[in-house]
């Protein structure tokens, strides 16, 4: 339980840092300039690296310093402890970069696709009205990364936090450029949540309506973001989200069962999408990256 107010802390925030975002995202092309006016000369031995190994190499900017002008007004963030940003560049590279690197047709997707700004913040998003952002998966051109202060790879939580940033941000690139699976939003149209009660269910609830998580009812883009994430980073994705259990004696466990069939469906779909818009198999992926966790 404890898990789920977290999580809806988390995504509750995310929603509306969307909101925010929909609206920064109109102006892209004028961001994008000031981005190239910025001049932005290495002062040190780390921003060397990022230039070398981030800019130069993926056309990926790594925000660390300032971080105010990376979130909205009104709230309150800090930038990460500068001992922490290396650790957290080593933290993309291994866990996001190399595994698509390693698979086939992964290198191209990544140099084309991959979002041009990082944001990395020391703690979490403090926002006016009381709520905690510990991450944001916003549409497709910036993640940005809370508590990188906390990097601890060691740490469960910690780490599933910022491989469920880094893998939902990326998979809205797929519905973006390519367009959902055909029939994806048909599979479980009854489940979507209405605007802005998403927060109040349960994970059980959500997966007996096939979903992985409450937030992925939310809308059917978030829906296929989760799926991806969730499929990629979760060693436990079969047992949690997809085995039947056999041995039912309950309507709560036949529900539980409906739901998953429900989530084999879209995996199903997706990943026949992925291989037929990117040529990559998410079954690959998903194997890169649990072999490094
Ligand atoms: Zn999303």
């Amino acid at each position: 339980m404890k898990q789920t107010v977290i999580d809806s802390k988390y995504w509750h925030g995310v929603v509306m840092i969307l909101l925010i975002l929909t609206l920064v995202s109109c102006f892209e092309d004028e961001s994008l300039n000031e981005k190239e006016k910025e001049v932005d000369e290495p002062t040190s031995a780390l921003d060397v690296y990022i230039d070398e190994h981030f800019t130069d190499e993926y056309n990926i900017a790594v925000r660390y310093k300032y971080v105010d002008n990376y979130v909205e007004p009104g709230q309150n963030v800090a930038p990460p402890k500068l001992e922490m940003v290396r650790p957290m560049l080593d933290f993309v590279d291994d866990y996001w970069i190399a595994p698509y690197l390693a698979v086939e047709n992964g290198e191209d997707f990544f140099r084309r696709y991959v979002p041009a700004e990082l944001i990395f913040l020391g703690g979490l998003i403090y926002n006016g009205d009381g709520t905690v952002t510990l991450g944001t998966a916003d549409a497709g051109a910036r993640i940005t990364y809370t508590n990188v202060n906390g990097y601890d790879l060691s740490d469960p939580e910690w780490l599933k936090l910022q491989l469920q940033v880094t893998y939902h941000e990326f998979a809205h690139i797929i519905h973006q450029e390519f367009k959902l699976p055909s029939g994806f939003e048909n599979i479980s149209p009854e489940g979507y949540s209405s605007a802005g009660s998403w927060y109040n269910l349960t994970d059980e609830e959500a997966l007996q309506r096939g979903f992985v998580s409450p937030y992925a009812t939310s809308s059917v883009n978030e829906d296929f973001a989760e799926m991806v994430a969730f499929y990629v980073f979760d060693a436990d994705f079969f047992a949690n989200y997809i085995d039947q259990d056999t041995s039912c004696v309950t309507a709560q466990c036949e529900l539980d069962n409906a739901g998953k069939k429900k989530i084999l469906e879209k995996l199903t779909s997706i990943k026949d999408h992925y291989l037929k818009v990117t040529g990559i198999d998410l079954d690959e992926l998903r194997a890169e990256l649990q072999s490094r966790l």
